[in-house]
Protein backbone atom coordinates (compact mmCIF):
# COMPACT_ATOMS: atom_id res chain seq x y z
CA UNK A 1 0.00 0.00 0.00
CA UNK A 2 0.88 3.72 -0.29
CA UNK A 3 2.38 5.53 1.74
CA UNK A 4 -0.53 8.45 2.76
CA UNK A 5 1.75 11.42 2.12
CA UNK A 6 0.30 14.32 3.30
CA UNK A 7 1.93 18.44 3.64
CA UNK A 8 0.56 21.59 5.51
CA UNK A 9 0.07 23.71 2.64
CA UNK A 10 -1.91 27.01 2.62
CA UNK A 11 -3.35 27.00 5.97
CA UNK A 12 -4.42 23.12 5.92
CA UNK A 13 -3.38 19.17 5.33
CA UNK A 14 -3.76 18.60 1.71
CA UNK A 15 -2.20 15.42 0.18
CA UNK A 16 1.65 16.03 -0.67
CA UNK A 17 0.92 15.55 -4.51
CA UNK A 18 -1.77 18.83 -4.38
CA UNK A 19 0.81 21.07 -2.09
CA UNK A 20 1.95 22.77 -5.22
CA UNK A 21 3.27 26.67 -5.82
CA UNK A 22 1.71 29.05 -8.61
CA UNK A 23 5.01 29.47 -11.07
CA UNK A 24 4.43 33.51 -10.70
CA UNK A 25 5.14 32.81 -6.90
CA UNK A 26 7.84 36.04 -5.62
CA UNK A 27 9.72 33.06 -3.47
CA UNK A 28 10.48 30.74 -6.58
CA UNK A 29 11.34 33.46 -8.77
CA UNK A 30 13.71 35.26 -6.29
CA UNK A 31 14.24 32.72 -3.80
CA UNK A 32 12.81 34.90 -0.38
CA UNK A 33 11.68 32.21 1.18
CA UNK A 34 13.15 30.80 4.49
CA UNK A 35 13.47 27.34 5.44
CA UNK A 36 14.58 24.54 8.49
CA UNK A 37 14.80 21.44 8.74
CA UNK A 38 13.91 19.43 11.60
CA UNK A 39 14.80 15.61 12.47
CA UNK A 40 12.03 13.14 13.99
CA UNK A 41 13.89 9.84 15.55
CA UNK A 42 11.61 6.91 15.81
CA UNK A 43 12.43 4.86 19.02
CA UNK A 44 10.93 1.13 18.65
CA UNK A 45 11.29 0.58 22.27
CA UNK A 46 8.66 3.79 23.38
CA UNK A 47 6.49 3.40 20.46
CA UNK A 48 7.32 7.05 19.49
CA UNK A 49 8.18 9.11 16.84
CA UNK A 50 10.61 12.47 18.91
CA UNK A 51 10.81 15.81 17.01
CA UNK A 52 14.15 16.94 17.71
CA UNK A 53 14.42 20.49 19.35
CA UNK A 54 11.44 21.67 17.41
CA UNK A 55 10.86 24.68 19.57
CA UNK A 56 14.44 26.06 18.43
CA UNK A 57 13.77 25.67 15.00
CA UNK A 58 10.67 27.40 14.98
CA UNK A 59 12.16 29.91 17.16
CA UNK A 60 14.92 30.29 14.45
CA UNK A 61 12.69 30.08 11.28
CA UNK A 62 10.20 32.89 13.03
CA UNK A 63 13.43 35.13 13.35
CA UNK A 64 14.72 35.13 9.99
CA UNK A 65 11.01 35.31 8.77
CA UNK A 66 11.10 38.75 10.46
CA UNK A 67 14.84 39.39 8.23
CA UNK A 68 12.68 39.03 4.98
CA UNK A 69 9.87 41.23 6.96
CA UNK A 70 7.33 38.13 6.87
CA UNK A 71 4.38 38.06 9.31
CA UNK A 72 3.36 34.86 9.58
CA UNK A 73 -0.07 33.63 11.87
CA UNK A 74 1.47 31.57 13.68
CA UNK A 75 4.07 31.59 17.20
CA UNK A 76 6.42 28.65 17.46
CA UNK A 77 4.02 26.42 19.91
CA UNK A 78 1.44 26.83 17.21
CA UNK A 79 3.89 25.78 14.66
CA UNK A 80 5.17 22.99 16.88
CA UNK A 81 1.87 21.55 17.59
CA UNK A 82 1.05 21.54 13.48
CA UNK A 83 4.31 19.69 13.28
CA UNK A 84 3.33 17.22 15.42
CA UNK A 85 0.33 17.09 13.49
CA UNK A 86 1.58 16.58 10.27
CA UNK A 87 4.20 13.46 11.72
CA UNK A 88 0.72 11.69 13.09
CA UNK A 89 -1.38 12.22 10.04
CA UNK A 90 1.92 10.66 8.02
CA UNK A 91 2.38 7.95 10.25
CA UNK A 92 5.85 7.42 9.70
CA UNK A 93 7.51 4.57 11.65
CA UNK A 94 10.73 4.86 10.95
CA UNK A 95 13.22 8.35 11.25
CA UNK A 96 12.10 11.68 9.32
CA UNK A 97 12.94 15.33 8.19
CA UNK A 98 10.61 17.88 8.61
CA UNK A 99 11.06 20.67 5.89
CA UNK A 100 9.18 24.02 7.10
CA UNK A 101 9.30 26.95 4.72
CA UNK A 102 7.97 30.52 5.08
CA UNK A 103 7.46 31.95 2.00
CA UNK A 104 6.41 35.25 -0.07
CA UNK A 105 3.67 34.96 -2.24
CA UNK A 106 3.39 37.78 -4.09
CA UNK A 107 2.52 36.70 -7.67
CA UNK A 108 3.89 39.83 -9.37
CA UNK A 109 7.04 40.71 -11.00
CA UNK A 110 9.72 43.41 -9.12
CA UNK A 111 11.97 41.99 -6.57
CA UNK A 112 11.01 44.14 -3.08
CA UNK A 113 9.46 42.40 -0.40
CA UNK A 114 5.68 42.83 -1.16
CA UNK A 115 3.06 41.96 1.85
CA UNK A 116 2.03 38.36 1.44
CA UNK A 117 3.54 35.65 3.13
CA UNK A 118 2.60 32.00 3.81
CA UNK A 119 3.77 28.91 5.75
CA UNK A 120 3.65 25.49 4.28
CA UNK A 121 5.78 22.14 5.19
CA UNK A 122 6.08 18.73 4.41
CA UNK A 123 7.88 15.33 5.86
CA UNK A 124 10.13 12.50 4.33
CA UNK A 125 11.69 9.61 5.75
CA UNK A 126 15.41 10.14 5.92
CA UNK A 127 18.30 8.11 7.55
CA UNK A 128 21.44 9.48 6.59
CA UNK A 129 22.04 12.27 4.67
CA UNK A 130 25.89 12.10 4.83
CA UNK A 131 27.65 8.46 5.75
CA UNK A 132 28.31 9.07 9.31
CA UNK A 133 29.63 5.45 9.48
CA UNK A 134 32.51 6.26 8.26
CA UNK A 135 35.04 9.69 8.11
CA UNK A 136 34.33 11.49 4.97
CA UNK A 137 36.74 13.05 2.42
CA UNK A 138 36.24 16.89 1.89
CA UNK A 139 37.53 19.56 0.13
CA UNK A 140 37.90 23.11 1.15
CA UNK A 141 35.87 24.71 -1.81
CA UNK A 142 36.78 27.63 -4.38
CA UNK A 143 33.57 29.38 -3.88
CA UNK A 144 33.13 31.58 -0.78
CA UNK A 145 30.50 31.82 1.57
CA UNK A 146 28.20 34.34 1.27
CA UNK A 147 28.27 37.77 3.75
CA UNK A 148 26.03 38.88 6.15
CA UNK A 149 26.27 42.13 3.82
CA UNK A 150 25.18 39.92 0.64
CA UNK A 151 22.38 37.56 2.18
CA UNK A 152 23.00 36.97 5.82
CA UNK A 153 24.00 33.12 5.94
CA UNK A 154 22.27 33.07 9.43
CA UNK A 155 18.83 33.70 7.69
CA UNK A 156 18.44 30.55 6.07
CA UNK A 157 17.03 31.85 3.46
CA UNK A 158 16.40 29.66 0.39
CA UNK A 159 17.96 31.69 -1.99
CA UNK A 160 21.55 31.91 -0.48
CA UNK A 161 21.14 28.18 -0.72
CA UNK A 162 22.82 28.01 -4.65
CA UNK A 163 25.80 29.36 -2.55
CA UNK A 164 25.46 25.37 -0.55
CA UNK A 165 24.41 23.84 -3.99
CA UNK A 166 27.67 25.23 -5.99
CA UNK A 167 29.88 24.06 -3.40
CA UNK A 168 28.52 20.82 -2.46
CA UNK A 169 28.47 20.28 -6.49
CA UNK A 170 31.97 21.41 -6.90
CA UNK A 171 33.07 19.10 -3.97
CA UNK A 172 31.59 16.14 -5.88
CA UNK A 173 32.96 16.71 -9.14
CA UNK A 174 36.46 17.11 -7.79
CA UNK A 175 35.79 13.61 -5.61
CA UNK A 176 34.96 14.66 -2.44
CA UNK A 177 32.13 13.36 0.00
CA UNK A 178 31.91 17.57 1.12
CA UNK A 179 32.65 20.97 0.74
CA UNK A 180 34.23 23.34 3.81
CA UNK A 181 33.78 26.86 2.76
CA UNK A 182 36.13 29.51 3.84
CA UNK A 183 34.18 32.95 4.45
CA UNK A 184 35.21 36.66 2.57
CA UNK A 185 38.12 36.69 4.85
CA UNK A 186 39.29 33.47 4.11
CA UNK A 187 38.67 31.98 7.41
CA UNK A 188 36.65 28.81 7.73
CA UNK A 189 32.96 29.45 8.01
CA UNK A 190 31.13 26.05 7.66
CA UNK A 191 29.93 23.14 5.16
CA UNK A 192 27.71 23.60 2.66
CA UNK A 193 24.59 22.75 4.99
CA UNK A 194 26.29 22.09 8.21
CA UNK A 195 28.47 23.47 10.89
CA UNK A 196 32.11 22.46 11.61
CA UNK A 197 33.98 21.62 14.51
CA UNK A 198 37.86 21.28 15.54
CA UNK A 199 39.50 19.44 18.47
CA UNK A 200 42.92 20.10 19.58
CA UNK A 201 44.64 19.36 22.94
CA UNK A 202 41.14 18.04 24.21
CA UNK A 203 39.79 21.24 23.38
CA UNK A 204 36.57 21.85 20.86
CA UNK A 205 36.97 25.03 18.57
CA UNK A 206 33.87 26.27 16.27
CA UNK A 207 33.71 29.09 14.79
CA UNK A 208 32.18 32.19 15.85
CA UNK A 209 28.64 33.50 15.10
CA UNK A 210 30.58 36.38 13.00
CA UNK A 211 32.05 34.33 10.64
CA UNK A 212 29.16 34.22 8.46
CA UNK A 213 27.90 30.64 9.71
CA UNK A 214 24.18 29.29 9.96
CA UNK A 215 23.99 29.23 13.78
CA UNK A 216 23.32 25.96 14.22
CA UNK A 217 20.93 24.01 16.39
CA UNK A 218 22.81 20.57 16.33
CA UNK A 219 26.21 23.30 17.18
CA UNK A 220 24.73 24.42 20.53
CA UNK A 221 23.48 20.92 20.98
CA UNK A 222 26.76 20.05 20.50
CA UNK A 223 28.73 22.43 22.79
CA UNK A 224 25.88 21.63 25.81
CA UNK A 225 26.52 18.07 25.38
CA UNK A 226 30.49 18.38 25.63
CA UNK A 227 30.88 21.00 28.55
CA UNK A 228 28.01 19.06 30.75
CA UNK A 229 28.35 15.23 29.29
CA UNK A 230 31.84 15.19 28.39
CA UNK A 231 33.38 18.04 31.09
CA UNK A 232 34.99 19.25 27.17
CA UNK A 233 34.52 23.21 26.96
CA UNK A 234 34.17 24.48 23.40
CA UNK A 235 35.89 27.73 21.88
CA UNK A 236 34.28 30.06 19.61
CA UNK A 237 36.82 31.89 17.30
CA UNK A 238 37.64 32.12 13.74
CA UNK A 239 39.35 28.77 12.22
CA UNK A 240 42.31 28.98 9.97
CA UNK A 241 42.34 26.62 6.91
CA UNK A 242 45.51 25.52 7.83
CA UNK A 243 44.44 24.24 11.44
CA UNK A 244 41.87 22.27 9.95
CA UNK A 245 45.20 20.19 8.37
CA UNK A 246 46.78 19.84 11.94
CA UNK A 247 43.95 19.52 13.73
CA UNK A 248 43.46 16.54 16.03
CA UNK A 249 39.72 15.76 15.08
CA UNK A 250 37.51 17.67 12.55
CA UNK A 251 33.80 16.85 12.40
CA UNK A 252 30.59 18.32 10.71
CA UNK A 253 27.13 18.52 12.67
CA UNK A 254 24.09 19.60 12.02
CA UNK A 255 20.40 18.48 11.72
CA UNK A 256 20.89 16.43 8.56
CA UNK A 257 23.95 15.84 8.66
CA UNK A 258 23.90 14.96 12.13
CA UNK A 259 27.54 14.31 13.77
CA UNK A 260 29.89 13.43 10.88
CA UNK A 261 33.55 12.78 11.15
CA UNK A 262 35.92 14.29 8.60
CA UNK A 263 39.03 11.84 7.77
CA UNK A 264 40.84 14.00 5.42
CA UNK A 265 40.75 17.42 4.10
CA UNK A 266 41.93 18.30 1.01
CA UNK A 267 43.46 15.00 0.33
CA UNK A 268 45.35 15.98 3.93
CA UNK A 269 44.32 12.80 6.72
CA UNK A 270 42.90 14.57 9.80
CA UNK A 271 45.62 12.92 12.12
CA UNK A 272 44.98 9.28 11.47
CA UNK A 273 42.36 9.53 9.40
CA UNK A 274 39.95 7.88 11.46
CA UNK A 275 36.89 8.33 13.33
CA UNK A 276 38.40 10.48 16.39
CA UNK A 277 37.68 9.35 20.22
CA UNK A 278 35.80 12.51 20.84
CA UNK A 279 34.02 12.80 17.68
CA UNK A 280 32.79 9.03 18.05
CA UNK A 281 31.28 9.95 22.03
CA UNK A 282 29.45 12.86 20.96
CA UNK A 283 28.05 10.78 17.85
CA UNK A 284 27.04 7.95 20.31
CA UNK A 285 25.79 10.77 22.59
CA UNK A 286 24.00 12.84 20.05
CA UNK A 287 22.38 9.55 19.04
CA UNK A 288 21.23 8.43 22.52
CA UNK A 289 19.81 12.06 23.45
CA UNK A 290 17.96 12.58 19.92
CA UNK A 291 16.51 8.80 19.97
CA UNK A 292 15.32 9.72 23.51
CA UNK A 293 17.30 7.23 25.22
CA UNK A 294 18.50 10.22 28.04
CA UNK A 295 15.66 11.22 30.34
CA UNK A 296 17.13 14.43 31.23
CA UNK A 297 17.38 15.82 27.29
CA UNK A 298 13.36 15.12 27.37
CA UNK A 299 13.47 18.81 27.21
CA UNK A 300 14.56 18.88 23.82
CA UNK A 301 11.97 16.22 22.52
CA UNK A 302 8.04 16.53 21.13
CA UNK A 303 6.84 13.52 21.57
CA UNK A 304 4.04 13.30 18.39
CA UNK A 305 2.11 10.71 19.26
CA UNK A 306 1.51 11.97 22.36
CA UNK A 307 0.92 9.02 23.99
CA UNK A 308 -0.88 9.86 28.00
CA UNK A 309 3.07 9.54 29.80
CA UNK A 310 3.80 12.06 27.63
CA UNK A 311 0.98 14.84 28.24
CA UNK A 312 2.63 15.81 31.15
CA UNK A 313 6.15 17.03 31.90
CA UNK A 314 8.64 17.69 29.10
CA UNK A 315 7.77 18.59 25.81
CA UNK A 316 9.20 21.26 23.23
CA UNK A 317 6.14 23.80 24.48
CA UNK A 318 8.07 24.20 27.75
CA UNK A 319 11.58 23.38 27.42
CA UNK A 320 13.43 25.77 26.11
CA UNK A 321 17.52 25.75 25.89
CA UNK A 322 19.63 26.19 28.83
N1 LIG B 1 24.90 25.54 8.21
C1 LIG B 1 24.06 25.56 7.16
C2 LIG B 1 24.41 26.41 5.99
C3 LIG B 1 22.90 24.75 7.17
O1 LIG B 1 22.08 24.76 6.13
C4 LIG B 1 22.64 23.94 8.30
C5 LIG B 1 21.44 23.04 8.31
N2 LIG B 1 20.32 23.66 8.85
C6 LIG B 1 23.53 23.99 9.37
C7 LIG B 1 24.66 24.79 9.30
C8 LIG B 1 23.27 23.21 10.63
O2 LIG B 1 22.22 23.82 11.34
P1 LIG B 1 21.28 22.99 12.30
O3 LIG B 1 22.15 22.28 13.25
O4 LIG B 1 20.43 24.01 12.96
O5 LIG B 1 20.51 22.05 11.44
Amino acid sequence: MRHREVAFFEGSFVPLAEANINVMTHAFNYGTAVFEGIRGYWNADDEELYLFRPREHFARLLQNASLLKMKLPYDADALCDLTAELARRNAYREDVYIRPLAYKTARQIGTKLSPGDDFTMFIVPMRDYVDTSRPLAVGVSSWRRVEDAAIPARGKICGAYVNSALAATEARDNGYDEAIVLNAAGKVAEGAAMNIFIARDGKLVTTPIYADILEGITRHTVVELARRELGVETEFRPIDRSELYIADEVFFCGTGAQIAAIGSVDRRPVANGQIGPLTRRLQALYGDVARGRVGRYHKWLLPCRLTARFLEGASCLTGVAD
